[in-house]
């Protein structure tokens, strides 16, 4: 029963400024038909009545369809100028806006709040090994590691050719560490089939900053999180640093 009216509602709202302009029209002739009771051009007028109604229905009904289509496509593209063009995961652009709003709500609402700096290791050496759509082929499967290893509410971007970001929210630094540690160890795991056939590993270094245990101004999650992909980098690689 429910989805016949949502289906009837749909119609209706589809059609709501033809409807309109059908009823305006029609009180309009009637307007017109008893100003003019007396004359012998009633039938004329409502012929001229109903012609005109079916050619402006016709462009509003077409005019209506360019309208959604255009809405539509807008949409899509605001929603494909948030998106990396290779991963899918949010770009720089809307991954730093969603961490300005996240820290600051953190800051307001006293909660913790994590980042994750991460970078793939020797990831040069794949691109001169097996070549750069090789390369984009690990980012690829990187991200869906990423993603697969995070709770549904964190976010992930692709902040750079081969850094990746992640922002863990309501996060203690204990369990930010499980986390770092389980995507460190799911990429450590797996086995990266490249386009060519050919198999290899992959590690990454991790960076960690947590809001307010490591760090007791939010706004310097970012620079900590970086020393602290430094000294992972440094530590030897495959590795988190907290
Ligand atoms: P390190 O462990 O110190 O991070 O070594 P690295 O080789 O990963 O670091 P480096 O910064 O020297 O190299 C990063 C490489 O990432 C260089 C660049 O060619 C590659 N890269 C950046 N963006 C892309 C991309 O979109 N696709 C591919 N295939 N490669 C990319
Ligand atoms: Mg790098
Ligand atoms: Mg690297």
């Amino acid at each position: 029963m429910d989805t016949v009216k949502e289906f009837i509602s749909n119609i209706y709202k589809s059609n709501r400024w033809t409807n309109m302009l059908f009823y305006a029209e029609f009180a309009l002739t009637l307007l017109i038909l008893a100003l003019l009771k007396d004359t012998k051009n009633q039938s004329l007028i409502l012929l001229y009545f109903l012609i005109g109604a079916i050619i402006s229905n016709l462009i509003v009904l077409y005019l209506s369809g360019k309208i959604t289509k255009v809405c539509c496509t807008m949409e899509r593209l605001k929603e494909e100028a948030a998106k990396d063009y290779l991963t899918g995961l949010d770009n720089v652009r809307s991954f730093d806006k969603s961490f300005n709003e996240l820290i600051n709500k953190a800051r307001v609402n006293e909660e913790s709040i994590a980042l994750l700096a991460i970078d793939v290791d020797l990831f040069k050496r794949v691109n001169d090994t097996y070549g750069h759509a090789a390369g984009d082929a690990v980012l690829k499967e990187l991200s869906t590691i990423l993603l697969k290893s995070v709770r549904d509410f964190d976010v992930v971007g692709r902040v750079g050719g081969e850094e990746f970001s992640v922002i863990l929210r309501d996060c203690t630094k204990e369990r930010t560490s499980e986390i770092a540690e389980k995507i460190r160890r799911n990429i450590e795991g797996d086995i990266f089939v490249l386009p060519c056939g050919s198999t290899i590993k992959v590690t990454v270094s991790i960076g960690i900053a947590v809001y307010p245990a490591t760090v007791t101004d939010v706004s310097l999650l970012k620079e900590e999180a970086d020393i602290k992909l430094y000294r992972a980098k440094h530590s030897g690689r495959n590795t988190i640093c907290i």
